[in-house]
């Protein structure tokens, strides 16, 4: 019997990977994942297995996992960002619960796309901050949007995961809507595509005019607290210092 790790990835670029994530993968004698993310990783890992499946099969991909590691084989899992932020580590740990077979299972974290992308922006998530992710795939959608509102009433900078796919181009619509009913129009937001990756793009906007720029399932939208406000191009939100009195 061998050892499972369920490795974050980050963003997809080497970079900012960490160098545990890096090793964890120098080890491994197979690489699993998801194809986008094994296309992003086989190009740095040379003589490894790499076994890559669709999005919709986490489950036989853990159950896999699983499989080849009773086998002998050391496996690395891997999701992008951090594994434990809707990615392979909950279930990977309750597929192999479920097994009672007793294999290790070692989580490494990564960047998530949140962290990448406020670095892009500036410094958004400097105060209390809620991820939701926007599909209802496995989640119903009165549950998501119930805590859109509620961290909007909170007055949270959120950040949506998943805004907006094929089937789903309204979510994001009626998120927004939501938000609205608690925070101002000038809120600032940033619409950040492809964190670290080809074709990264940003821009920074308000909630009245967001749905204007191009939101699609590589994006992370940051939407900011009632204190965050837009300067010289980057993001803000205060933490609360008093620039003037520290310098008196
Ligand atoms: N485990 C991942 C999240 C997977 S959910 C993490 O921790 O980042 C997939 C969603 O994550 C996408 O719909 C998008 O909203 C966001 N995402 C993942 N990678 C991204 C990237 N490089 N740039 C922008 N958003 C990204």
């Amino acid at each position: 019997m061998s050892k499972i790790t369920v490795i974050g990835i980050g963003p997809g670029n080497l970079e900012d990977m960490t160098q545990r994530a890096i090793a964890a993968m120098e080890n491994a004698d197979i690489i699993m994942g998801y194809s986008t993310y094994i296309e992003l990783v086989e190009k740095y890992f040379h003589g490894k297995e790499f076994l890559s499946s669709g999005m919709t099969r986490e489950i036989e991909r853990c159950r896999l996992a699983l499989q080849k590691a009773l086998e002998g084989k050391s496996v690395a899992l891997i999701s992008s960002g951090d594994s434990g932020i809707y990615g392979m580590a909950g279930i990977m740990l309750e597929v192999v619960n479920d097994s009672e077979s007793g294999v290790p299972v070692e989580v490494i974290p990564g960047i998530t796309a949140a962290n990448a992308a406020a670095a892009i922006l500036g410094a958004p998530l400097m105060h209390d901050f809620a991820v939701i992710s926007l599909s209802d795939l496995m989640t119903p959608l009165e549950q998501i949007y119930k805590r859109v509102e509620c961290a909007a009433q909170g007055d949270f900078v959120l950040c949506l995961y998943n805004p907006k796919s094929k089937g789903r181009s309204d979510y994001i619509v009626k998120a927004r809507d939501i938000v609205l009913k608690y925070k101002s129009p000038d809120t600032p937001v940033g619409i950040v595509r492809n964190a670290g990756r080809e074709n990264e793009a940003y821009d920074i906007a308000t909630l009245a005019n967001m749905l204007d720029f191009p939101i699609d399932m590589f994006t992370v939208v940051i939407i900011g607290n009632s204190k965050t406000y837009i300067e010289k191009g980057r993001i803000i939100t205060p933490r609360g210092y008093d620039l003037q009195k520290r310098v008196k």
